[in-house]
């Protein structure tokens, strides 16, 4: 069987829905298990509310209303038919948002953000499910939150795999077209949780693994992995084929194409990963397996925006020592500062990591207690290039200031302004 993962982009609007249907048209003969993530950019939207309920800002019933609005709008151009069930599925799901937020917080802002945000690919697949069935594809909407266990770790919950794949198996129907939500699980006191954002992807490999997959294909709005995101940088080309060490390096270094968690269960049971265009199902895309020949594979190009570089010195003009680097590292992690690049001096460590800015200004103050702390937070990029040359380092560098550089055998990361 094979699992086929739709992400935002591709049900970003009625017609992204139509065309999934057209898409499934071509696999009729096939056993398949659907995933589906939030329409468009939902998940945002429901951001949105969370933070509008928890600080109890004015807001609040604006961003409910958008939310509500834009599936509403959708679903007008689905179903003709005003009296079909689904207008009231959309009314009932985004009523529990209202009644979510009905009064003051009480709960720490990670629980409430997986209570709702988790609202959004409920509403995606019902709405998906209902489309299906109406143009003749019968589908089964099966809750990921009863097939997905996980931690309370609200917002980046880990999986317990033994009762996730012991659920999976046990919801499977082989001759059923199941469709379910990507991102979304829940804890041992079944609250909702979520799986880290662009988290579907890892659900579609979750569901593989448990069922022995041939095959996870994703459908994005790119013909496949390419060297770069097109949307930063010029003529791309496809990746054909990568082995499971190359996408997993991708993705670590921020190829946003695949999400990183996604390809590890896949690879323990040496199963395909497709990347392919839900706008041209034909085309070949990308194959992600074992032993995918590496030999003519160009140089990649990932950007990371919006960077800070912290730099940090002992106040005595001492060397940072493991100790001390044990502690900052602590820093970071307590405060949930993901750290993209170091790099040591005799006195000094640098640090290149994502900008936070709720987060940043509480740790630089936590270290200006013990060491000298310099940052800077002024556009900074960080670039990566694998597999390298002397060119496209030239390239990249190029009309830029270089602040901090480090290189491997494969890889060069660049921090540039
Ligand atoms: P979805 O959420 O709909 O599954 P995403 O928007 O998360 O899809 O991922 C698709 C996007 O990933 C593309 O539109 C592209 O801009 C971006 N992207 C980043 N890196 C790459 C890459 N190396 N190859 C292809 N697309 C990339
Ligand atoms: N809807 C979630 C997000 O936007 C998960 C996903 O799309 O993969 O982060
Ligand atoms: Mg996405």
């Amino acid at each position: 069987m094979k699992v086929f993962k739709f992400g935002g982009a591709s049900v970003k609007d009625a017609d992204g829905v139509r065309n999934v249907a057209k898409v499934l048209e071509n696999f009729k003969d096939e056993e398949l298990m659907l995933v589906v993530s939030a329409m468009g950019k939902t998940t945002n939207a429901l951001e949105q509310v969370v933070n509008a309920f928890y600080n109890q800002t004015e807001d609040l019933t604006h961003s409910l209303t958008y939310v509500y609005d834009f599936h509403m709008k959708i679903i007008e151009k689905l179903f003709k038919e005003p009296t079909h069930p689904i207008y009231n599925e959309v009314a009932i799901l985004c009523n529990k948002l209202n009644i979510m937020t009905d009064h003051k917080p009480t709960k720490d802002y990670d629980f409430i953000y997986d209570q709702l945000v988790s609202v959004g690919e409920l509403l995606s697949t019902k709405i998906v499910a209902a489309y299906l069935n109406e143009v003749g594809i019968e589908t089964e909407w099966l809750d990921a939150r009863r097939l997905v266990k996980t931690d309370s770790t609200y917002r980046d919950a880990q999986v317990n795999w033994t009762e996730t794949v012991r659920r999976i198996k046990k919801a499977y129907k082989p001759n059923v077209l199941q469709i379910t939500q990507g991102f979304i699980g829940s804890d041992e006191d079944s609250e909702p949780t979520t799986l880290g954002r662009e988290g579907s992807d890892y659900s579609a490999a979750i569901l593989a693994y448990a069922l022995n997959a041939d095959e996870v294909v994703i459908w994005k709005d790119v013909p496949g992995v390419l060297n770069g995101d097109p949307r930063h940088f010029s003529d791309t080309k496809l990746l054909p084929e990568i082995s499971y060490y190359e996408a997993i390096e991708l993705a670590y270094y921020g190829a946003s194409v695949i999400h990183p968690k996604t390809i590890q269960p896949l690879q323990r049971k040496k199963i395909t990963l497709s990347v392919k265009s839900f706008l041209d199902i034909n085309k070949p895309g990308t194959k992600v397996f074992e032993a995918a020949d590496m030999t003519l594979i160009p140089p990649c190009f990932i950007l990371k925006p919006n960077q800070v570089l912290i730099t940090i010195a002992a106040k005595d003009f001492s060397f940072i020592v493991e100790d001390n680097l044990s502690e900052i590292f602590g820093l970071f992690s307590d405060m949930g500062i993901k750290v993209n690049l170091t790099q040591n001096s005799a006195i000094s460590t640098s640090f290149c990591v994502d900008n936070a800015p709720m987060r940043l200004p509480k740790l630089i103050t936590e270290l200006q207690k013990k060491y000298n702390v310099k940052y800077n937070d002024e556009g900074l990029s960080l670039y990566t290039i694998r597999h390298y040359t002397p060119e496209t380092e030239e390239q990249v560098l190029e009309g830029k200031k270089l602040f901090l550089e480090q290189k491997s055998r494969h890889t060069v990361q660049l921090v540039l302004k």
